[in-house]
């Protein structure tokens, strides 16, 4: 299965809903639609009601975050897992460089992580380096120290997508070689076989559109696309569809 998921971050009102429409209205007519999924995670504010309107048709709600708690707390402004799910939404993402830059510790990461599962939520846990641990060659040990204080075992790995985002690629049009992000794809994936036994599927996240979808689409492990900038234009999301399956 793949995946392609759009992260609005913060973008969105209720009538942006008809960007939804038309990619919902590709996705179910696509002859290849059984091959892949379509995840949106658009704001807090829009998840019930676009859940409830998409509840019978393709595409998928997800939160951009959740909070590390279960239930209900006295942590204003904060949102549980349970909350999320609630209101309708399937997925949640987890360690978005955003949320980390703001304060997100492992720690915080794994109750996120933990409570999500415990909620039905599936989770996509967000890693990647910065510009400067990429210069001072430490992509490796950083991704591995974010994967591996954060993902435990006993979290169930059919519930989990690992989303691959270097931080120095989003939003800035920069992207890895295909060379690069294939040694580093199959270095995650043997770190999350370490943990799990079996890889969970692997996204690549930072500037992805429809020209660069044709080099990554060559990558083996990479199994879909978190999306942000693109996710925001139907037809510029639906191009990287349409690209990757020609
Ligand atoms: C993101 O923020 O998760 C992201 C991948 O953004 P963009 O596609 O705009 O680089």
């Amino acid at each position: 299965m793949k995946y392609f998921i759009g992260n609005w971050k913060m973008f969105g009102v209720p009538k942006s809903i008809s960007i939804l429409h038309k990619i919902n209205y590709y996705y179910s007519k696509d002859k290849n639609r059984r091959k892949y999924r379509v995840i949106i995670t658009p704001p807090y504010t829009l998840i019930e009601s676009y859940a409830k309107y998409f509840k019978k048709k393709k595409i998928i709600i997800g939160s951009q975050n959740c909070y590390q708690k279960d239930q209900f707390s006295s942590n204003t402004a904060a949102i549980s897992p349970y909350m999320i799910k609630k209101v309708g939404a399937n997925y949640t993402l987890v360690g978005h460089s955003d949320n980390r830059s703001e304060g997100d510790t492992n720690e915080m990461l794994k109750n996120k992580v933990h409570f999500a599962l415990k909620n039905n939520l599936k989770v996509v846990f967000c890693i990647g380096e910065n510009k400067k641990e990429k210069k001072n060659k430490k992509t490796f040990s950083v991704l591995k120290k974010q994967l591996s204080k954060v993902l435990e075992k006993k979290f169930n790995k059919n519930n989990i997508i690992v989303a691959y985002e270097p931080i120095w690629s989003i939003g800035t049009g920069k992207i890895p070689s295909k060379n690069e992000l294939e040694k580093t794809a199959i270095y995650i994936k043997k770190v999350l076989k370490d943990i799990f036994k079996k890889s969970p599927a692997l996204l690549y996240g930072g500037s992805v559109d429809g020209n660069n979808v044709e080099m990554f689409k060559k990558i083996r492990e990479i199994d879909g696309f978190l999306i942000g900038g693109a996710s925001k234009s139907s037809k510029k999301f639906i191009d990287i569809i349409k690209n990757y399956y020609r």
